[in-house]
């Protein structure tokens, strides 16, 4: 034991840790050799520090204790012929240190170890003790410690992978693409040892079909001097040397170096692609982190990138609408609620297309799809301030915005109609579109239900749905009782067994000179089952807004025209009115409904006026167009209802195809004592005369209005002074009397 040499002292000139060699001989002189050969040696700064050993067993107790042994020279033959293998295997298999390095030394020739041996136990070198010169000693040491060094390193590496994937495992429990990222970008930060520049950029969404827009790349977290720059477009990154570098990286998919740093491509198999990038040269950061190590880690990070990518894309599936890449309904409701009560106003916009409806059938479902997103896309390039932008079924958009008051509104309504001025186009095909604006607001400091704002912003877009007056509406609580009416309403229409009964009244339309009949407009009639006749008007308005229009107008069409085909006594020269709405114009079905009845019924459709309104020709569309040609085209005719109510211009009558005006009821009722009234009616007069378009008065009450009616020349009177709307059997008695008073006038 006392043979032991001490520690060489450290030289004063290095502070780094000395390279630990043992020396294992049961030979004194051969210590006291190795001794003066290394004497004074330094490797790569680093001094070396013999340990000594005179035998296996006194090297096993060393070895227990010094635990960074770098090289160990080990005798062959010591307390036996084999004790030095014996300590070698051990070295490897019981202690498990596969870092040390192993030099061989035997005295006697012809002991030289088997090759196997050499490979089992990674020996790196074998030598004659014989042969042992300085110089030789020197450089087997020089070379093993040199093994030793890489093998620390890769160990190292390992270690730090090891590391890594705890810290991935961790990393990668992140579901939001931000925090992923910038766990990865706080682990690169550990892995170098210092601060540095550095973000990690991609796709925050799962590219459309494996096509990958490299414009969407944005930074998803950054560190340091970029820190300002998350969430921004690469585009968008000031330094240009690090924007095209970054570019380069992710086009390439190979590292990218510039001065101002690297960029490492993030490989995914799914084509999220995406770059880190570390503002620090390349060889630096190999320096210190280690290629291999640099390598892993990326991969790792592409990995991680690739999955939180997936989940965040299933996680958008419920928050981003596929059509138009804008949120979706769930998406909207969450925004809201997280800035609602935050003191700031808020205002939500409930807006659609239009006319929707009629663009699908003209242009199909397909080409529809790219409308949406082109509408949608207008939106999000008219609304940049938006909290949110989304698509809530069909054609029907939500805003979130900050604020509130009127010149807001109006101001988002001028922004809306400016955006949309242009038309769309799609390929050849250009559309112009028009939307229907429904607002809410809501104040500061309230607190209010998403839903419940948004039913607000969708009672005031009804509202403007079915007045079809202006482009927008503001929410008004006598909406709400409105609209909680027409719900009332449409329930009681389709309210199952015990539904509602429709049937139809039958006005008389006379001829004003002569007052024989010249038509009956027929006029539904709703029954509920306890008895009780409800409000046409409102029905009708309920039926519109529920979309159950069509269905009733349907069935009318059906009991009107049978009902009026069995009616004897009357002439031919004797017409059937009735009623459209807008929305049963719109609907493809108008033509099948009415060709059906009129089949089925076995009725001309050279017999029938159809009433339309006014606010159907506001927007001039072919579809309104078409129908109405084709009608007249049938010998049908077609008379503008209450007009007078709406806004066009008399001049515009001419443009129409229609061939009468009905004078709404309100003109005529106060024409006897309304001069203006009286006023507006002798020009409707004159302009329809000089268009050639017949003339019914509608609401005529008393002998008065009757007669002025018919000194202006007036075509047909229609109203309670000859009759109220009649059943089936009163309308027959009715037409009995009418029949003999015309031949008893002779
Ligand atoms: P409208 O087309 O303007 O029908 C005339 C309305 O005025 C009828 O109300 C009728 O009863 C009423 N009226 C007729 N003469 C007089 C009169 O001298 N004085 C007064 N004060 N009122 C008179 P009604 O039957 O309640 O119908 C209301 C509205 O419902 C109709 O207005 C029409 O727009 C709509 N409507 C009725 N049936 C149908 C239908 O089958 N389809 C569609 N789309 N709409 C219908
Ligand atoms: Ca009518
Ligand atoms: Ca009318």
């Amino acid at each position: 034991m006392d043979f032991l040499v001490p520690s060489e002292p450290r030289p004063e000139r290095s502070d780094k840790s000395p390279w630990k060699i043992l020396i294992v001989d049961d030979d004194p002189d051969v210590h006291e050799v190795t001794r003066i050969a290394v004497a004074g040696c330094i490797f790569e700064d680093r001094p070396f520090e013999l340990l000594h050993a005179l035998s296996a067993e006194e090297a096993r107790r060393i070895f227990v204790e010094e635990d960074d042994i770098a090289v160990a020279l080990v005798d062959v033959v010591m307390e036996d012929d084999t004790a030095g293998l014996g300590l070698v295997s051990w070295i490897r298999s019981e202690l498990d240190n596969q870092f040390t390095r192993l030099i061989l030394r035997t005295g006697q020739p012809g002991y030289a170890p088997q090759t196997d041996v050499i490979m089992k136990f990674d020996i790196d070198g074998y030598a004659e003790k014989a042969e042992l010169s300085r110089t030789k000693l020197i450089t087997a040491l020089v070379t093993a410690l040199r093994g030793y060094k890489l093998v620390m390193s890769l160990e190292t590496n390992r270690q730090k992978l090891k590391q890594l994937n705890m810290h991935f495992a961790a990393i990668v429990e992140k579901n939001a693409l931000g925090d992923f990222a910038s766990a990865v970008l706080t682990e690169i930060t550990q892995l170098i040892g210092q601060p540095v520049g550095c973000f990690l950029c991609g796709l925050d969404a799962l590219p459309d079909y494996g096509v990958v827009d490299k414009s969407n790349v944005r930074v998803l977290a950054a560190l340091g001097e970029f820190a300002d720059k998350t969430d921004l477009p690469v585009d968008m990154l000031g330094d240009d040397a690090i924007r095209l570098s970054v570019h380069a990286c992710i086009e390439s998919l190979s590292a990218s170096s510039s001065p101002r740093g690297v960029a490492l491509p993030l490989v995914t198999r799914n084509g999220m692609t995406g770059a880190l990038f570390l503002a620090m040269p390349e060889a630096e950061l190999e320096e210190r982190v280690g290629s291999e190590v640099v390598q892993l880690f990326i991969a790792n990070v592409a990995l991680g990138y690739e999955k939180t990518g997936l989940l965040e894309h299933i996680r958008n599936l419920a928050y981003v609408d596929r059509t138009t890449g804008l949120s979706t309904f769930s998406g909207f409701l969450e925004t809201f609620q997280r800035h609602v009560g935050k003191h700031t106003p808020l205002l939500v916009v409930h807006s659609d297309i239009q006319r929707f409806r009629v663009i699908v059938d003209g242009i199909g479902d397909e080409k529809a799809g790219a409308v949406l997103k082109k509408t949608g896309h207008r939106l999000s390039q008219t609304f940049p301030d938006a909290l949110s932008i989304a698509r809530k079924e069909k054609d029907e958009f939500l805003i979130l915005l900050k604020g509130g008051g009127e010149n807001r509104i109006e101001d988002v309504v001028a922004r809306v109609e400016d955006a949309f001025h242009e038309p769309i186009s799609l390929g050849d095909t250009q559309i112009t579109l028009r939307m229907r604006l429904g607002f809410a607001a809501v104040d500061a400091d309230e607190e209010q239900e998403a839903e419940q704002l948004v039913r607000h912003a969708s009672i005031a877009l009804n509202d403007v749905r079915q007045k079809g007056l202006t482009n927008h509406a503001v929410f008004h609580p006598l909406m709400q009782e409105a609209a909680f009416e027409r719900l009332r309403l449409a329930s009681l229409l389709t309210g199952g067994a015990d539904k509602t009964e429709f049937f139809l009244h039958y006005q008389p339309i006379m001829h004003a000179q002569g007052e024989s009949i010249a038509s009956f407009e027929a006029l539904m009639r709703f029954r509920t089952p306890s008895g009780s006749l409800l409000n046409t008007a409102r029905m009708i308005e309920a039926a519109e807004a529920s979309g159950l229009i069509s269905e009733i107008g349907s069935w009318m069409f059906k009991a009107a025209f049978r009902e009026f085909s069995e009616m004897s006594a009357v002439s031919d020269e004797v017409r059937l009115n009735v009623n459209l709405s807008p929305q049963q114009v719109q609907a493809n079905r108008i033509y099948r409904d009415i060709e059906e009845a009129a089949t089925a019924a076995g009725l001309s459709l050279s017999r029938l006026v159809f009433e339309v309104t006014e606010g159907l020709f506001l927007n001039n569309d072919q579809v309104t167009l078409s129908l109405l040609t084709w009608l007249r085209a049938k010998g049908a005719k077609v008379v503008i209802d209450d007009f007078g109510t709406g806004y066009s211009s008399l001049s515009y009558l001419r443009k129409l195809p229609v061939d009468g005006i009905k004078i709404d009821r309100s003109f005529i009722m106060n024409m006897d004592q309304d001069s203006d009234a009286l006023a507006v009616i002798k020009s409707i007069v004159a302009v329809a005369q000089a268009l050639d378009l017949s003339i019914t008065a509608e609401g005529v009450e008393t002998d008065v209005q009757r007669k002025l009616m018919q000194d202006l020349q007036c075509d047909y009177l229609q109203g309670f002074f000859y009759s109220k709307p009649l059943n089936s059997t009163d309308l027959a008695t009715f037409v009995r009397k009418a029949v003999a008073s015309e031949a008893a006038a002779g």
